[in-house]
């Protein structure tokens, strides 16, 4: 049999690959070099089961003739990579009614029937395709309830149980080979990963009948916690020789260590249980990973039937990742390339416990990670009292507007009805770390009684408690029981190897010193973008804003942004204070200004006292400022440029704050960016402004500093322009929110409605605000770098998009060449390690698909 590669005894030297008879067969020639105590098994390739499937059955009675006559044989399947499965493992092929009537004497009729019965009902249904429904109704182990289920085939199948093992195993094999063709299985495993050629492999193995007079049973053993990843002994075991007669249903769970709800397997088999830590131990260092080993135990002694890698959580993969490392077992570099980028977020939030019920209510845009429980509030003033009360809240929007920021930061998590992963609410819920689910369009919202209707028809009113899943999208009734962030040792540990093998900078999007704080903690590498709007919504600003806006000439205005200069110079001395020498990019104001004023009456009724106005003049301004499409209207670069007097604010606030900062240390270099650009023209206006403001600081203070400019690309226009634009600045920042909604003419605000339709259909493959368009808005990024780069070699190139947190776009942006990225602050771990393992990727030669 050993002349044929496609049909292997699984021995130290049989010629197994992965790649031609699946990673389970290749680990079980693994675990056999490891003189480890494998029953006997054979491995079948991919190419042979490939022909099983459409009908060439290699020689079997070949394979059968390996096993002994009276042993029972289990199938299973080998994939390449065990995580994209296969059909599910068959056992006891080789039940029949002469072994029946030989297990009755020696295990009992009850227990010898249930493994009979057993056999009968997975090969009905799997190999015979009978309805599982005719075999329903008798307790397995009931010795009538077996001879029925034996007559019910021989009905259905028109023929009787087939009593011959090859017959058995031919049957099993061709309907695992089939099920493997199956469109669900190809979908499912493609989901995974898989490529669409992906093939099958099949073990078939000797069962150990786990019989005898010594301890016997079955179970799997783990040298880690599988949720923690914490060095501990954890597994199950079923104790055969103790819950005998009750095998099935009532069966004994046996703990592995010493347990006080039973007797543990360490107390039953002490030195079964120490063969076992051995040999996982051996396992984990030979494999190169933390191994769950199946095994039985018969009579004492200890058989191992598999080794798959141990299940793990996103906290439990990092510090096994971290300890295989730090025992010498693999390189740093291999334990940074073995955490999933993308699950690294889960870390840095509260998580809703895996193990936890879920009772989910319904589900929207996931739009930031974590979980949090609190009271139903419908408004941003209720999230407050709340918040002063001591308690929890989430507050229910349909969508949020600056006005809610303060309610935000209030709040333990946002729920609103629309909106996608870069709505106002997605974007701040991010930078604050602040769970959020956004275009929950599944809840019927009711905010003014007050209510929220879920697709069952549940209703949901103000101080009922809900928990939202920001990392999943789902709402969900009640508090279950949660896990903490984990930003432990070995995570900071990891994320030390990932800097060091990382080639491209990573900033962070932070907005107030919190956030600024949240930055640092996380190694940032400076602020590549400081919404300099954000500032002007704390308590005090608010109202000289609307003063400012209501000031009907230039010398007015002037005079009332003199009163919130000091408060601009305090938020960047902060900042630069809170980033210690760490590059900070302040972009100047970009949203409409009719964003600052009161949406509703009773606003504009405190308004007009405040201004000592006649409400209906209050009205009549809003009235006019109103714009039909604000986001194409006038704001960013067109509000600098047509009421300059607040751009020169905060560039005499950004000077004046680098020389206060500067006198006490190492000079400050800051950067400043103007939003929402599109012509070369107002880039020179804004930049002749900026340059007298900063030679008039100069002289009052008679001090000197420099300032670097860049211009913030998130027009179309502005990407094709960049080789005019780029000799006026140092660096062009691009601002793929609003490029990809520029692009491609979809809403940010509004996407999150038909987004999951227009992904399930296929006319996107991913939501563009999610994961950068490379086709489209890429190419807008790449030609605007490159002519950029031509025009002003030196320039620095970067991404400040909700983008540049993930790592497909982070991908994109290094092939680009792009400096650095920049993200929100909660995002930073994510992209430290994307872009670390980016670099080893490319240095060792493995494409970025095989990134995990
Ligand atoms: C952008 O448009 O990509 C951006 C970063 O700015 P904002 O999200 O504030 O519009
Ligand atoms: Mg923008």
């Amino acid at each position: 049999m050993q002349n044929n590669p496609d049909i292997l005894l699984i021995t130290s030297d049989a010629a197994l690959a992965a790649n031609r008879h699946g990673g389970r067969a290749k680990c079980l020639q693994r675990l056999v070099r490891l003189d480890l105590p494998v029953p006997r098994t054979v491995a079948l390739s991919f190419q042979a089961v490939k022909r099983i499937a459409a009908g060439q059955m290699p020689d079997i009675a070949q394979v059968d003739a390996q096993f002994g006559e009276e042993a029972l044989l289990c199938v299973r399947p080998s994939s390449e990579d065990p995580d994209w499965g296969g059909p599910g493992a068959v056992l006891n092929i080789g039940m029949n009614d002469a072994q029946y009537r030989c297990l009755s004497e020696r295990l009992g009729p009850g227990a010898a029937a249930a493994l009979y019965s057993r056999f009968v009902q997975a090969y009905a249904t799997h190999v015979a395709r009978l309805d599982p429904d005719v075999f329903d109704g008798d307790p397995v182990e009931s010795p009538k309830g077996l001879q029925r289920m034996l007559r019910a085939y021989e009905d259905e199948a028109d023929e009787p149980f087939p009593q011959s093992r090859s017959d058995q195993l031919r049957g099993v094999l061709r309907s695992m080979a089939r099920a493997w063709e199956g469109t669900s299985a190809r979908l499912l495993r493609q989901a995974k990963g898989a490529p669409a050629d992906a093939g099958l492999g099949l073990v078939v193995q000797e069962m150990i009948p786990g019989l005898g007079q010594g301890e016997c049973g079955s179970g799997v053993l783990q040298l880690a916690d599988p949720v923690t990843g914490l060095p501990q002994i954890t597994g199950r075991y079923l104790s055969q020789s103790q819950g005998r007669e009750a095998l099935g249903a009532g069966a004994a769970a046996i703990y592995l260590e010493k347990d006080p709800r039973g007797p543990s397997l360490e107390e039953l088999a002490p030195e079964a249980f120490e063969a076992l830590k051995r040999d996982a131990a051996l396992m984990r260092r030979r494999l190169r990973e933390e191994m769950q080993v199946e095994f039985v135990i018969q009579n004492g002694e200890v058989h191992i039937l598999d080794g798959v890698r141990v299940p793990r959580s996103p906290r439990a993969a990092v510090r096994i990742a971290v300890r295989l490392a730090e025992d010498g077992i693999i390189p740093p570099e291999e334990a940074v390339m073995r955490v999933d980028a993308h699950s690294v977020s889960e870390l840095l939030h509260r998580q809703v416990a895996p193990d936890a019920a879920r009772e989910v209510l319904a589900t929207g845009i996931g739009a930031s990670p974590g979980a949090a429980t609190g009271r139903i509030v419908f408004s941003a003033a209720a999230a407050q009292a709340s918040a002063a009360r001591g308690e929890a809240c989430i507050l229910v929007r349909r969508e949020t507007a600056p006005e809610d920021v303060r309610g935000m930061h209030a709040a333990a998590g946002v729920l609103t009805e629309k909106g996608g992963m870069t709505s106002h609410a997605a974007v701040i819920g991010r930078g604050l770390g602040l769970p959020c689910i956004v275009g929950a369009s599944e809840l019927t919202f009711n905010t003014r009684d007050k209510m929220l209707r879920t697709p069952a028809g549940r209703i949901l009113r103000e101080s009922d408690v809900i928990t939202i899943d920001g990392s999943t999208g789902e709402i969900l009734a009640g508090e279950p029981e949660m896990l903490e962030a984990a930003l432990d040792d070995a995570f900071q540990t990891l994320m030390g190897w990932a800097d060091t093998c990382r080639d491209i900078g990573v900033r962070a999007n932070a907005d107030t010193p919190a956030d600024a704080r949240t930055a640092h903690n996380f190694d940032a590498e400076g602020i590549g973008l400081c919404r300099t709007e954000h500032m002007f919504f704390e308590p005090g600003r608010l109202t000289v804003m609307r003063e400012m806006i209501f000031a009907d000439s230039s010398s007015g205005r002037a005079e009332v942004l003199a009163r919130l200069l000091p408060m601009q110079r305090d938020d960047f001395i902060q900042l630069f204070k809170i980033m210690e020498g760490r590059p900070v990019c302040i972009r100047l104001f970009d949203p409409p200004l009719h964003e600052f004023l009161p949406a509703t009456r009773s606003g504009q009724r405190e308004l007009a006292e405040a201004l000592d106005l006649p409400v209906s003049d209050v009205t009549r301004r809003i009235e006019a400022m109103a714009e039909y499409n604000p986001m194409l209207g006038l704001r960013g670069v067109r509000l600098g440029v047509t009421v300059p007097e607040i751009y020169e604010m905060q560039a005499r606030a950004i000077f004046e704050a680098t020389l206060e900062s500067g006198a006490a240390g190492a000079p400050i270099v800051p950067e400043i960016m103007i939003p929402l650009v599109s012509a070369k023209r107002e880039v020179e206006l804004i930049k002749g402004r900026i340059d007298s403001v900063a030679a008039t600081v100069r002289a009052q203070r008679g001090r000197d500093f420099t300032y670097r400019l860049g211009v913030m690309v998130e027009t179309p226009r502005a990407a094709l322009r960049a080789a005019e634009i780029a000799p006026n600045v140092a660096f062009l920042s691009f601002g793929t929110n609003d490029l990809t909604q520029m692009t491609y003419g979809l809403s940010r605000d509004d996407a999150g409605r038909f987004m999951s339709d227009y992904v399930n259909k296929g006319v996107f493959a991913e939501d563009p605000f999610h994961v950068l368009d490379i086709d489209g808005v890429g190419e807008l990024l790449k030609l605007g770098a490159e002519r950029g780069r031509a025009a002003h070699p030196g320039l620095t190139v970067s991404i400040c998009g909700e983008h540049g947190g993930n790592p497909e776009s982070i991908a994109f942006c290094r092939e680009a060449g792009f400096d650095y990225v920049s993200c929100s602050p909660f995002r930073v771990p994510v992209a430290r390690l994307a872009a670390a393992q980016l670099a080893i990727a490319e240095k060792i030669g493995v494409g970025p698909a095989k990134i995990p």
